[in-house]
């Protein structure tokens, strides 16, 4: 398991090249035929291959779901080694999530090796594009999913070594607020600010009121915020 990590560990796999995030692959996908999986590449343009591996057989699937990119760039090696100290392995992407996938091929292994032929089908997907947001993936991921029993996501444990049971979803929106124009002098009650309007703070008494609607907590975070500004004929 160790060594699996290493080695993809040391081909360093940023989201947005995708020839690194490919030289990966390929030694992930050598690895996954090497204990015995049926590798596919699923082939993306713009972004790295995604990885289905498939053992054994059956009718239904488990699916183990993952990703091998990283928000770490080339050569962060260099900045960050990797290194074992007090038994732990220190190094970008190992966290998130490169151990995940290397615990997932030694459980699996170990399955097959103990010839306990596992009524269901093991398929493993590993994607390329999670940390900004799985465009290219999530066709592929909801389709393995609808087709099967059960999808364990090996994303890192929470603290004392807790499963994760669910994740948040996250979107992007593009929100366009008109204000009322209005002379600022004259009568500014007749007019209504878009900018403050869109203010984190108005936006938090908002939130809250959304986040007792049916339970589901909802969050927002402003990123680019552009105004207009409109003048008064008689402004001059
Ligand atoms: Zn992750």
């Amino acid at each position: 398991m160790l060594d699996t990590t290493e080695a993809l560990v040391r081909l360093e796999s940023p989201t947005t090249d995708k020839a690194a995030v490919d030289r990966c692959g390929a030694e992930l996908a050598s690895r996954l035929e090497a204990i015995g999986g049926r590798v596919t590449r699923l082939s993306r343009p713009e972004r790295g291959d995604h990885l289905l591996a498939e053992f054994g057989c059956g009718e239904s699937q488990i699916l183990l779901l993952g990703h091998f990119d990283t928000v770490w760039p080339v050569g962060q090696l260099d900045r960050m080694p990797l290194t074992r100290s007090n038994g732990r392995l220190h190094g970008p992407g190992v966290f998130d999530m490169k151990a995940g996938i290397a615990i997932g091929m030694l459980a699996t292994r170990a399955l097959l090796e103990a010839d306990a032929r596992p009524s269901r089908r093991i398929v493993m997907l590993w994607t390329t594009d999670e940390e900004v947001g799985s465009g290219s993936s999530r066709e592929a991921i909801e389709e393995e999913a609808r087709r099967s029993a059960a999808v364990l996501v090996l994303e890192p444990s929470l603290p004392g070594g807790g499963v994760k049971t669910s994740r948040k979803g996250c979107g992007g929106y593009r929100i366009v607020v008109r204000g009322i124009a209005a002379h600022a002098g004259i009568e500014p009650q007749k007019g209504a600010s878009a900018v403050q309007e869109l203010h984190p703070r108005r936006g938090r008494r908002r939130r809250r009121r959304a986040s007792t609607d049916g339970g589901r907590r909802v969050r927002g975070r402003p990123g680019v915020q552009r105004s207009g500004a409109r003048r008064c004929a008689d402004d001059g």
